[in-house]
């Protein structure tokens, strides 16, 4: 009683016409902003995250207490846990489900392809199973990514180019969850939209990514490695700014229209979207390296190595013009203002606040 109290508690909607929606993933870097913004326009929101250890687990619990303080609450578990979903959506009628649970990461794969399975495909099947039975249906938001256009070598990416030669498990489990997220949308009328992210940075994010463990590196004075592609040619990433991507997120939920079907059985046609959330700037990640060292006021040791072949695209370019069009998607910051407000973060959040001549 206590927790379906707790949970009503969090998806109270405190503005005219907003929306109930549980966000999946809601201790990870994307899921804790998007909470956050949801919130602080008076949406009801409800997290659930398994606090896996693919990375620190700390810093999850950290973003759960920032979460807290903002009167969202986190459940923990897993998105399998289809029992568990189906209890949610008992105590609260969610209008929307912004889906932003995943193993992400592209090398890991190599080391641990089950646990892509278990989250990107089984855990999405069992996500999609519940809002299909769910009254009313919610409309459906998820993170699909850029690593779908795969080795594709036509810039920049727009939605409709060829995305049939994933490089990696993490990519191809992406590819699997846009057709299977189409199908529910085709049979059982639940409105989809996916969001293609391109490398998403800034406050909170993610240690495994470069620019974070780039600046971890540098700041303790260890060796950065810097991949290169064929030829010697610098990798590329069309690196996007947390609060555009939030401004994306937000412009998609508001926009996602309806599902139109009844207890799994469809009625009329509900929407099925995809777009690209990107920068449309793509910068080299040496040019990346500079400006971590300009704002660490540090210089890195570089150790540049040839590409190992194993999940890593050269380069990223999102074209955002489909989403410009449907809900004025538009990117404001760029990687040297964003990567500012991350150093800014990384340096009070790891406490290096009193070392002399870092800020
Ligand atoms: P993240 O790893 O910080 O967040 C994902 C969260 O989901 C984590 O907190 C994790 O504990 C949770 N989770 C994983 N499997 C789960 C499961 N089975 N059940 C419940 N919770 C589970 O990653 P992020 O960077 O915030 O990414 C959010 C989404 O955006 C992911 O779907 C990711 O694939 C996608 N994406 C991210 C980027 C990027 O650059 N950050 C780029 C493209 C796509």
């Amino acid at each position: 009683i206590q927790w379906e109290k707790q949970v009503r508690n969090s998806a109270q909607i405190h503005r005219s016409g907003g929306m109930s929606v549980l966000v999946t993933g809601a201790a990870g870097f994307v899921g804790t902003h998007v909470s956050l913004a949801l919130k602080k326009r008076g949406d009801g929101v409800v997290g659930l995250d398994n606090f896996n250890n693919y990375y620190d687990p700390s810093l999850k619990r950290a973003r759960k207490s920032l979460l807290n303080s903002h009167g969202v609450l986190v459940v923990e578990g897993d998105l399998n846990d289809g029992k568990l979903l189906a209890k949610l959506f008992d105590v609260v009628a969610f209008t929307h489900v912004m889906h932003l649970a995943a193993q992400a990461g592209v090398r890991y794969a190599m080391e641990n392809p089950n646990s892509y399975v278990h989250s990107n495909i089984a855990g999405l099947v069992s996500l999609l199973e519940v809002c299909k039975s769910a009254n009313p249906q919610p409309a459906i938001v998820w993170a699909s990514s850029s690593s779908v256009y795969g080795l594709n070598d036509k810039v920049p990416f727009s939605e409709a180019d060829r995305t049939d030669q994933p490089a990696s498990l993490y990519a191809a489990t992406k590819k699997a969850g846009e057709e299977i997220t189409h199908t529910y949308n085709h049979i059982y009328g639940l409105s989809i939209t996916g969001l293609r992210f391109f490398t998403v940075y800034g406050p909170w994010g993610r240690p495994d990514m470069a620019y974070f463990s780039f600046t971890r590196n540098i700041l303790q004075g260890k060796p950065i490695t810097i991949y290169r592609g064929k030829n010697r040619a610098d990798l590329a990433r069309d690196f996007t700014y947390i609060d555009d991507i939030v401004k994306g997120c937000l412009g998609s939920l508001d926009t996602s229209g309806k599902s139109t079907g009844t207890g799994g059985k469809k009625k009329g046609n509900a929407p099925y979207r995809i777009f690209n959330l990107g920068n449309t700037s793509p910068v080299k990640v040496p040019v990346l390296v500079n400006i971590l060292e300009r704002h660490l006021k540090v210089k890195a040791k570089r150790n540049i190595v040839d590409m190992p072949g194993n999940g890593d695209v050269p380069f990223t370019h999102a074209n955002i013009s489909h989403a410009q069009k449907e809900f004025g998607y538009k990117p404001t910051t760029d990687l040297q203002t964003g990567l500012k407000k991350f150093v800014r973060w990384y340096l009070s959040y790891y406490g290096y606040n009193n070392r002399k001549g870092l800020q």
